[in-house]
């Protein structure tokens, strides 16, 4: 339809000192879909998520959320209005409990039933966290910490999601399990994601929409379904031939 995507960014460069990381970068998330940006090692990927979570201001370009222009917005701020970034590497507090660090995601909202219907919806994606809820975060193997610190952000009633490389150091099966979750919380939560990946192949797959980064600039972009026809695509990205 003719609704504005919850998510815009227009021609943003970020740089680090003199290292420029991305330039002309222009994406848009439409509410309800999950969208991919695919890239090498190296690409820009996750300085396109620091960007829109105001971890790095930009030296150029915008970023738009819900309407509003928050470029360079305090990271908090943007919290607050309902974007999430699960950054690499998870960052959960390991020596707070698995209930204490999903508490910290919710303690800005003032609707504690409905904070305490998340909490049940967090353990029926996860069942493991709540078998470990009393436990210390920092004993929990690398991706039950991965659900950890996405589970955080939907305690944070997240609207849109930001996931840097959830495969990340997971083995395949472990990767699936995850995938098959954020589908899940996409489809029933009707949260919009934007997920950033090395590994394509489990990208695709869950992704509606999906860019592709060479060098900080976006090169490719398309529906998932037609991205993964793409005879590039399957040669430097898909490993088929
Ligand atoms: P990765 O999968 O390794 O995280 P990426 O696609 O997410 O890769 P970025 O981390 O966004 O890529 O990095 C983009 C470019 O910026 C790379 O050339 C990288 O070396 C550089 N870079 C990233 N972080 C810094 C930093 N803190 N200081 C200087 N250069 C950086």
């Amino acid at each position: 339809g003719d609704e504005q995507p919850v998510l815009r960014l227009a021609n943003v460069e970020s740089a680090y000192g003199p290292v420029k990381a991305i330039r002309g970068v222009s994406l848009q998330v439409r509410r309800g879909e999950i969208a991919t940006v695919l890239g090498s090692n190296g690409s820009g990927k996750t300085t396109i998520l620091k960007t829109i979570s105001g971890i790095i201001d930009p030296l150029k370009g915008s970023v738009e959320f819900k309407g509003e222009n928050i470029t360079a917005r305090d990271p908090a701020y943007i919290v607050q209005q309902g974007l999430s970034h699960v950054p690499e590497g998870r960052e959960v507090f390991p020596l707070l409990s698995v209930r204490d660090n999903l508490a910290m995601g919710a303690y800005t909202r003032k609707d504690r039933d409905a904070v305490a219907r998340d909490m049940e919806a967090v353990f029926s994606y996860f069942p493991i966290l709540r078998e470990r809820a009393s436990q210390d975060a920092g004993l929990l193997s690398g991706g039950q910490q991965q659900m950890l610190s996405i589970s955080r952000a939907i305690m944070a009633a997240s609207e849109v999601i930001l996931l840097d490389e959830p495969s990340l150091g997971l083995s395949p099966k472990l990767t699936k399990e995850i995938f098959e979750i954020v589908v899940r919380i996409n489809r029933e939560r009707g949260t919009t994601l934007l997920l950033v990946e090395q590994n394509a192949n489990m990208a695709l797959n869950a992704a509606d929409y999906g860019y592709v980064l060479e060098n900080g600039r976006i090169v490719m972009e398309d529906d998932c379904a037609r991205l993964r026809e793409k005879e590039d695509i399957k040669e430097f990205y898909l490993g088929m031939k």
